[in-house]
């Protein structure tokens, strides 16, 4: 099955994100035909498909969603999932007790991480994924050109950003110095990675953006240089942002101001830029992401994990912000399960806003991510967006009885999709990776993972 092939998606359960000028999702589709990569016709109840196909897909078992879309990822931590060193800590604990193992990272294990991560994200139906990588050691140099071929060859619709380091604890930053970079390097390689990979073109599988770690590990000097190369470039920006108390203290004590006020200082709040968590947020900065039309992703299991506290977004979505979903990285999360995360968000915005529905929750997984990535083809299936298809089959044992099948999809627990399509090719079809032997993949990644383990003096 090829791009070109013309496949009838035929009589779905339900569907959701066709027509989303009224914000709801359409009751009488009877059907989508995905060509070239695009979604080229929605059928409406009484319409037929009168054109030639390759393929049908009998979807009245099925709930058709567009791809989830995760905005905020490290896949690199799937090799360092439930660390016994790291159980139990806040942020600031937990990176100090994994800082000087992934020290110890190479590229091969970036390589089977990334293959990892994305076959993960794939399986819950995820069809595009950013990845925030920031750990460039003397082994580890070409971690974004590793991680882009993997990505080309699976197929996923992928934003990887350049990430940095360059404030180590001699400085008064967190992480330590075997993991921090000299910053003409950090410049010299994101303009590199920028002209080898970066592609501006709608549809794009291959995009490239700038992620300097956080502002407790980078300087104020970098975070400005970086901010001049995405405007000069057209590429877009993001960090951590305004995660924890401590980093608010972090930035008080070394800046004298609240992590937002020192990021705007950097030039950083414009619509190029997108921020992880941005849970310590006043109303005052709420407002003003929305006036500088900024985005941000929230990562509720990670926020939850590391006790760091609760994204508003509520306040940021009526203050004009998009707000996109994400898993986060994998050692505090400790999965790579977008739909499994859509819940978590669900029941997590519920417990302070009974407003919050399941389609707010299935919005930020889809529509909500391309507007934090500026990617109007994405998150929606109305015609002439990217063929990029995500199917749950709700005959699983936790779906019976249920009436409302998108409602199900999250009260119920959906964790596996049924098929999904990527730019009009099959990435996982009745539940199993394409072209991908899952179990020999898992084999290879844990016993990658147990020698990074041991190189650190773990076991
Ligand atoms: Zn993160």
């Amino acid at each position: 099955m090829t791009q070109g092939n013309v496949i009838w998606i035929r009589n779905p359960l339900a569907t959701y994100g066709i027509d989303t000028n009224s914000g709801r999702p359409a009751q009488n589709v009877s059907g989508i035909i995905v060509s070239n990569g695009r979604i080229e016709c929605v059928l409406l109840q009484g319409e037929d498909w009168e054109g030639d196909y390759d393929e049908i897909i009998d979807a009245s078992r099925l709930v058709v969603l567009p791809g989830l879309i995760n905005t905020h990822h490290h896949f690199y931590q799937t090799l360092t999932r439930a660390m016994r060193i790291a159980l139990n800590k806040p942020l600031f604990q937990w990176l100090e007790a994994l800082y000087p193992l992934w020290a110890n990272l190479t590229e091969a294990d970036v390589e089977i991480a990334t293959r990892l991560a994305m076959a993960e994200l794939m399986l819950s139906g995820c069809t595009t994924t950013v990845d925030h990588h920031y750990l460039f050691t003397e082994s580890c140099k070409n971690a974004i050109d590793v991680q882009m071929q993997v990505a080309t060859e699976m197929g996923m619709r992928a934003i990887l950003t350049r990430g940095s380091m360059s404030l180590d604890q001699s400085s008064g930053g967190l992480p330590p110095a075997s993991v921090v970079e000299n910053e003409d390097t950090i410049l010299s390689e994101s303009e590199r990675l920028i002209k080898k990979w970066h592609s501006e073109k709608d549809y794009s599988l291959c995009q490239i953006a700038l992620a300097p770690c956080s502002p407790f590990s980078v300087t104020p000097e970098l975070m400005r240089a970086t901010a001049e190369m995405a405007n000069k470039t057209g590429v877009a920006l993001h960090t951590h942002l305004a995660e924890t108390e401590d980093e608010e203290a972090f930035c008080i004590a070394k800046y004298g101001v609240r992590p937002i006020e020192f990021l705007d200082d950097c030039d950083w709040l414009n619509p190029r830029a997108w921020f992880a968590h941005s849970v310590h947020l006043t109303q005052q900065e709420i407002s003003l992401l929305g006036s500088r039309q900024c985005g941000v992703s929230h990562c509720p299991s990670s926020n939850m994990v590391l006790s760091s506290g609760v994204c508003k977004v509520k306040e940021l979505t009526t203050a004009g912000v998009a707000v996109g979903l994400a898993v986060d990285g994998s050692a505090s999360n400790d999965h790579s399960n977008l739909i499994q995360e859509a819940r978590q968000a669900f029941l997590l915005q519920r417990l302070f806003n009974s407003d919050f529905t399941h389609l707010d929750a299935l919005r930020m997984a889809t529509l909500g991510g391309s507007e934090v990535l500026s990617r109007p083809e994405l998150g929606h299936l109305n015609e002439g967006a990217a063929a990029d298809l995500a199917m749950f089959d709700l005959q699983e044992i936790q779906f019976s009885g249920a009436q409302d099948p998108l409602a199900a999809l999250l009260s119920s627990g959906a964790h596996r999709a049924h098929h999904v399509l990527i730019n009009g090719v099959w990435k996982v079809k009745e539940g199993r990776l394409m072209n991908i032997d899952t179990a020999n993949l898992v084999k290879k990644h844990h016993s990658q993972a147990q020698k990074l383990w041991q190189r650190a003096g773990l076991s």
